[in-house]
């Protein structure tokens, strides 16, 4: 039984669609854009429009962004001997809050996973090999995320890349700050044991 019009009711489908969106959560979206003034429920509704019309792949990076070149790969103060490899998007914002790393990006838009049909040429490693022929970049950084897909995506990139002469360096995983030993499980604790420095 539909409880709702059909503007509403296709409103909320819509908002469930998203993810991390329950249905009650879409309910309450729905109902408060319903009740926004008119030029607050059309500037959302711009927002969405703009932001898919407008926003594409760095040529370079692959990043996202409403530029041909992103602004961090037309930055040329930047260390061009270094590529952090990352998943997703929201990586390189994580990266850059840390203001740790001051070389370049190479973003995949994902990572590869035979359960899920994703394979190697899914994901844009073609255009992180097309970045390395010119040997400016001795250093690449592996920073896929610490799972089972990720790991896999490391492991490849690295075979691919050691054979150019290439640095190929992960990230090191471990014990997250806070954390406590106890409850660490045993990749972790692993991981962190591997990736143990002098001190
Ligand atoms: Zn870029």
């Amino acid at each position: 039984m539909n409880y709702y019009s059909t503007p509403i009711a296709t409103l909320i489908d819509e908002f469930t669609k998203l993810p991390g969106i329950g249905r009650k959560t879409a309910q309450r979206l729905a109902f408060h854009v319903i009740s926004l003034p008119e030029e607050e429920a059309e500037k959302l509704s711009g927002a969405i429009i703009s932001a898919k019309k407008n926003v594409k792949h760095c040529n370079v990076c692959t990043n996202l962004t409403d530029l041909d070149t992103c602004s961090i790969c037309s930055d040329q103060s930047r260390d061009a001997s270094a590529i952090c490899v990352v998943e997703d998007p929201r990586d390189v914002v994580a990266m850059e809050k840390t203001k740790e790393f001051r070389g370049y990006y190479h973003v995949l838009h994902g990572a590869i996973s035979p359960l899920d049909g994703i394979g190697p040429q899914d994901i844009k490693i073609k255009e992180l090999l097309g970045r390395l022929g010119d040997g400016v970049v001795n250093e690449i950084i592996l920073a896929t995320n610490p799972n089972i897909e990720g790991e896999a995506t490391a492991m490849y990139i690295s075979r691919l890349l050691k054979p150019m002469g290439i640095k190929v360096t992960r990230i090191a995983h471990g014990i997250p700050v806070g954390g406590d030993l106890e409850y660490a499980d045993e990749v972790t604790l692993t991981k962190a044991l591997e990736g143990r420095r002098e001190l």
